[in-house]
């Protein structure tokens, strides 16, 4: 529901503080980065007298052209401070774990609520990105704030990115009436997308490498498994490992794919692997809830610790595909 209500509690929270601090979730993507930084820099141009800062406590490579976010502060500085928080549906993703020391706290986010937090809640899980909802937050309130260029580009990061270059269903004509105010700016589009998909000649090897590991269940789930042992034979990072979800996007018949890419955490050498689920028509957040995730009906993340229980989600996202194509013959 587009609620004019409580974005206008929001504008007036914002109004009240002279320190507002800015977090997203971890692992960030294009969206949680995007929003974070394009809100910021609204919120500077239009409160130029006020703090506001982007603090996290991780970061991605491939978002680094928009720029770097603020150095961290003492922790007494976030006493009497407002904390944004964007795109992040549970806090225990928060980048950022100081949040608890500042007065309050907004959340805004797109992702479908699991376990609720905030002082104040602007939730869309329709969106196709909080960015989205952020343009939206600017077009309510047009009069009494900026959109600078720069935070028009960030938020088309965000847009395109988490829309899948506004393919997703989650695409309304209200995400294109979005995008529409972020082009009248004049943002360098060609220069976005160039950043943001063109590969290296040695990844585009390494991806053709990697897909010949697909593998398929028997009602027709894609699967990479990227083990520690691969990432370290490609000298791939592992935002790179996590990326080759990315690669089984385009297989007919199979309706979900996965990502299984092995972690090791460098300060308690604990072992872990993240899961990332996508799906065409059918539902994965519900799967990925059962394994220590959420996020998004068609794009979810999780965490396993062992092989038996990547097992274990396969056969469930297996039977989840079969019964999906036994009701749905058509879909493809
Ligand atoms: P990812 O595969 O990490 O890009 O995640 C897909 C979507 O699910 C993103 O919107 C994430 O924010 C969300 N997500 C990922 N992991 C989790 C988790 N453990 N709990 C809740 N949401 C998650």
């Amino acid at each position: 529901m587009n609620d004019l209500g409580i974005k206008r509690k929001i504008l007036d929270k914002i109004k009240e503080y002279d320190k507002i601090i800015l977090v997203r979730h971890t692992r960030p993507d294009g969206d949680a980065v995007g929003s974070t930084k394009g809100l910021q820099a609204i919120l500077r141009a239009s409160f130029p007298e006020k703090t506001v800062l982007l603090l996290n406590e991780d970061y991605a490579d491939y978002t680094a052209f928009l720029g770097a976010e603020d150095a961290p502060i003492p922790d007494e500085e976030y006493a009497g401070a407002l904390v944004l928080a964007l795109d992040t549906g549970t806090a225990d993703r928060l980048s950022n774990k100081k949040t608890g020391l500042a007065r309050e706290i907004v959340k805004i986010d797109h992702h479908i609520e699991d376990k609720p937090y905030g002082d104040l809640c602007w939730i869309e899980e329709h969106r196709s990105s909080t960015c989205e909802m952020i343009v939206d937050f600017y077009d309510s309130f047009r009069e009494e704030l900026k959109l600078p260029r720069e935070a028009a580009e960030a938020l088309f990061v965000g847009m395109v990115t988490d829309s899948g270059r506004f393919r997703y269903r989650e695409t309304s004509g209200d995400t294109l009436r979005m995008a529409a105010i972020l082009l009248e700016t004049g943002i360098d589009t060609d220069r976005i997308y160039a950043q943001l998909y063109l590969e290296d000649f040695a990844s585009v090897k390494r991806e053709a490498d990697i897909l010949r590991s697909v593998k398929m269940t028997p009602n027709g789930v894609c699967y990479l498994y990227i083990s520690l042992k691969m990432q370290e034979k490609y000298g791939m990072t592992s935002e790179q490992a996590s990326n080759t979800v990315n690669t089984m996007d385009k297989i007919k018949g199979s309706m979900i794919w996965i990502a299984f890419i092995e972690n090791k955490n460098a300060a308690t050498g604990e072992e872990s692997i993240r899961v990332r689920l996508r799906s065409r028509f059918v539902e994965v957040q519900p799967l990925a809830c059962n394994y220590r995730g959420g996020g998004h009906a068609c794009a979810a993340g999780a965490t396993v610790y062992n092989r038996k229980e990547v097992r274990a989600l396969l056969a469930d996202a297996d039977r989840l595909l079969g019964d999906f194509k036994a009701q749905n013959p058509d879909c493809l």
